[in-house]
């Protein structure tokens, strides 16, 4: 038996018979993986109760033979988000985020840069410090662009015209092309939004800043509200899945 160690953020959990659970993790060193997680249903005392939704752990697990599935042996708790769990808006927000790893990642693929996005966004809102649409405009808008899907917002999809040299105040973002149109191109059909340039500038300063700076970002109020209403549209469209968690999202931030 082949034994690994690795922090990771949970990201699923689900009964297995009476006494085990299935757990899902995202981890720094191995990717996405799953586990068996032996006797943690039956006694909380055999990992301490720490094996709960988005805690960061630094866990240890065992592959023995093939197609069984890696023993959970260790989890130590790094840090719990207790303001997340307490809060029902931070935890739709982290459910969001939660879904969109689970569901684009595959088994064992490593993404280092993403697990410290996806760290570094918990550890934020836990902390209060931005408000979780901000964070969540940070977190889809860096996801987008590491798997090189990020909108573009630099210049007319049609007429390639850059940003900066349309004399309008304002740009439609047209989902399909996956990004802005100038008013004068914009008569295709298909769903748009509209976006000032104010607001495109805002998106793009936070998808290049460095990422603690970035994460303090002071969007405005409309920035968020049209950022977050265009990204949560725009990242299903191009991933092509039906995310259950933004429903839950929306009904709870009205
Ligand atoms: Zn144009």
């Amino acid at each position: 038996m082949s034994s690994y160690s690795t922090p990771a953020i949970m990201l699923r959990k689900t009964d297995f018979g009476d006494y085990d659970l299935i757990i899902t993790l995202f981890t720094l060193k191995e990717g996405k993986i799953t586990v068996i997680a032996k006797s943690a249903k039956k006694s909380t005392k055999r990992f301490g109760g720490v094996l709960e939704l988005f805690s960061a752990l630094d866990v240890v697990y065992g592959t023995g033979r093939r197609k069984s599935l890696p023993v959970l042996q260790e989890a130590v708790l790094k840090h719990p988000f207790p303001s997340i769990r307490a809060s029902v808006l931070k935890t739709a927000y982290a459910s969001y985020w939660t879904e969109l790893i689970n569901e684009w990642m595959e088994d064992g693929q490593i993404e280092a840069l993403l697990y410290q996005l996806f760290y570094h966004v918990l550890k934020e809102l836990d902390a209060g410090a931005s408000s979780g649409g901000a964070l969540s405009i940070l977190f889809q808008m860096r996801f987008m662009k590491m798997f090189g899907l990020a909108p573009n917002l630099r210049r007319c999809g049609t007429c390639r015209m850059d940003m900066e040299n349309i004399k309008e105040t304002t740009v439609m973002f047209n989902l399909a092309k996956g990004g802005i149109i100038c008013n004068r191109c914009a008569v295709e059909s298909g769903r748009k939004f509209v976006l000032t340039k104010g607001i495109v500038k805002q998106l793009l300063w936070i998808e290049k800043e460095n990422l603690e700076q970035a994460a303090r970002i002071r969007l405005d109020s409309e920035a968020i509200k049209v950022g977050e209403e265009l990204l949560e549209a725009f990242v299903p469209f191009h991933l092509g899945k039906d995310l259950r968690s933004l429903k839950f999202l929306r009904q709870i931030r009205k």
